[in-house]
């Protein structure tokens, strides 16, 4: 029998002193760097190239709080703080009015397209910016002259019929009367609003704050409290509905003082954008987006220094980039936010016919490295196709990620359904596409000529206005129907909470820090390691992403 055999042939186990389980966690100072890379170390290894989301992953760690209480507020510019970090691709298949209102009501921010009349796209800002409201400091009015036919006509261009009656027909005026749905209900189009208007009415003081004029409105029961200076001139009013939107939407993207919702615009960076910038702006806007996917140009140089000189209260958000040298030249001018990525977009083929661009992780790190010194938050954009690309992209140092194709095919997203080999679709393409520059343009004739000449968005960001030849960056194709924007985005939230959750993150700030700090680890995705993570073995499957 050989030596530390037992007489049934079982090695004896007496050689090893194992340590107990309470030096299980001391033990662990015998890895002082933790399993895993440190960011530094996963982007750093130039032998591997530049990174994309899928070349990588993160690494667990401690678990010691709900999934729903991860904060997934950031900051999208220097000056705009969001309840989620997800922005709408200013693209003319992904963002127009209805997209806006319904992203920032889930508490990200969209962003309107310029491929349409400057006057077109400013009343697209303000159907955002009107949409919900604290004071409503520019109601409409009529004058008791006025006939229910105008309210109704109020009510067809602007979706509300609550109309304060003053002598003037303007606010400022003496407040008469108020003239609501149910009191033009089956009235002659004709009826002089006089006849019609209620005048009992219940108003607040100019100077009480919103939860006095607030508590008024849900204790009168009403719809709307006008509000009136002391001699009864109106200076705002207050709408019920306002106060539902409110509680439906704790997470909405409003502006604290107004309570109106943030609203971004993308223009160009032609002589022609500073006229649209200007009805953007008396629209509203909050931000605007100058679109060129290759940022580092004198015309954006000098565009940004403009806007900030012109409109100082307006935040930038200047790009493309994917270098600290684009983002410098930027960040000197004055940018208030960073777009990153030139050709990481699903519908773009700028790397293929340009040779110019860069792994989007590798240019999330690069640039949001660099523009965090100053305080100037990072937007990682496109070739986000889930919820571990966003992930990935905040934990890379993006503050936000801006989305075109994971957003379009949606309800709120422009276009109507069609069928495409028995599925149903929408079309989604690229702004740099032959498609989107031939489009046909919303608004009227004049605005058509307008646009289809040299400052047709599409052509100024993908194309020179002088090129005789279009060559594309872009292609058009169609998505899935993915329902609308109430289910999607909270599972795009929900599903980002769990992530952060298994990161043991309590928000995108401490992920962020700890990347930074290296108390975050990262680990390489072989070919074979993607393969493994995705589903494999199964002779079919059904994929549903949420419930
Ligand atoms: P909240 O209390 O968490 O909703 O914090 P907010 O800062 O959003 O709101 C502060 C106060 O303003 C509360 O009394 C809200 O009911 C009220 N409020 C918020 N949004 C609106 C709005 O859109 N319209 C009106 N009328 N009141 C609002
Ligand atoms: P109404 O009862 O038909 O007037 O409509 P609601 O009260 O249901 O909705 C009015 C919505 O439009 C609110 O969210 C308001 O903040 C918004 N709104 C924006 N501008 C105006 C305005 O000039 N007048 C009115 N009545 N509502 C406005
Ligand atoms: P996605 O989210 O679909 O992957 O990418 C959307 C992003 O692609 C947009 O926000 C924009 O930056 C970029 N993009 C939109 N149209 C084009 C295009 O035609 N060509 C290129 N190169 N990029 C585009």
């Amino acid at each position: 029998m050989p030596s530390g055999s037992t007489p049934n042939g079982h090695v004896a186990n007496h050689a090893k002193a194992y340590l107990s389980p309470q030096q299980a966690m001391a033990e662990l100072a015998r890895y002082p760097h933790g399993d895993g890379l440190s960011l530094e170390q996963l982007m750093n290894s130039s032998k591997f190239g530049g990174l994309t989301y899928n070349d990588f992953l993160l690494l667990p760690g401690h678990i010691y709080f709900k999934a729903s209480d991860v904060s997934l507020q950031i900051r999208v510019t220097k000056n705009i703080l969001l309840n989620t970090p997800f922005l709408s691709s200013p693209m003319d298949t992904v963002t127009e009015e209805k997209m806006a209102i319904a992203l920032a009501l889930h508490g990200g921010l969209g962003i309107i397209h310029h491929n349409c009349a400057p006057e077109v796209q400013a009343e697209m800002v303000r159907k955002v910016k009107k949409f919900e409201n604290g004071f409503i400091t520019d109601p409409i009015c009529l004058s008791p002259k006025g006939v229910v036919g105008d309210v109704l006509d109020i009510k067809a261009n602007y979706g509300f019929c609550g109309v304060p009656i003053t002598d003037t027909g303007k606010i400022g005026g003496k407040l008469l009367g108020i003239v609501t749905g149910r009191d033009v209900q089956f009235r002659d189009p004709e009826a002089p609003l006089q006849e019609v208007m209620t005048t009992d009415l219940i108003t607040g003081q100019a100077g009480l704050s919103l939860d006095e004029a607030n508590t008024i409105l849900r204790d009168s029961k009403k719809g709307k409290l006008p509000i009136v200076d002391k001699n009864g001139n109106l200076v705002s009013l207050v709408a019920r509905s306002d106060l539902l939107k409110n509680q439906n939407y704790p997470l909405a993207s409003k502006v604290p003082s107004s309570k109106q919702l943030y609203c971004g615009a993308a223009i160009g960076t032609r002589p022609a954008d500073r006229e649209r910038l200007r009805l953007l702006v008396e629209a509203g806007l909050d931000v605007v987006v100058l679109d060129s996917s290759q940022g580092n140009s004198v015309f954006q140089i000098e565009f940004i220094k403009w806007i900030k000189e012109t409109y100082p209260s307006l935040d930038v958000i200047a790009g493309n980039v994917v270098t600290r040298e684009q983002a410098a030249q930027l960040i000197a001018a004055g940018a208030d936010g960073l777009r990153i990525g030139m050709g990481s977009g699903s519908i773009c083929i700028t790397q293929e016919v340009m040779a110019v661009g860069r792994p989007q992780g590798t240019a999330v790190h690069a640039v949001s490295e660099f523009a965090q010194r100053f305080g100037v938050p990072t937007i990682a954009d496109g070739g986000i196709a889930n919820i571990g690309h966003i992930a990935k992209a905040l934990a890379l140092g993006a503050s936000a990620v801006m989305m075109g194709g994971m957003l379009a095919g949606t309800t709120e997203s422009p276009g109507e359904y069609f069928y495409h080999e028995g599925k149903r679709v929408k079309v989604y393409r690229g702004m740099g596409s032959i498609e989107a520059m031939e489009h046909t343009q919303r608004g009227s004739v004049k605005a058509k000529q307008a646009i289809l000449g040299s400052d047709n968005a599409a052509t100024a960001r993908y194309f020179s206005e002088a090129d005789s030849v279009k060559v594309a960056q872009g292609v058009s194709g169609d998505v899935a129907d993915k329902g609308s924007l109430t289910k999607f985005i909270p599972y795009l939230y929900t599903g980002l909470q769990h992530s952060l959750q298994d990161m043991g993150m309590k928000s995108v700030v401490e992920l962020q820090n700890g990347a930074r700090e290296g108390t975050v680890r990262f680990e390489f995705r072989t070919a074979s390691a993607q393969m493994e993570g995705g589903v494999n073995g199964l002779n079919s499957y059904t994929k549903r992403l949420f419930a």
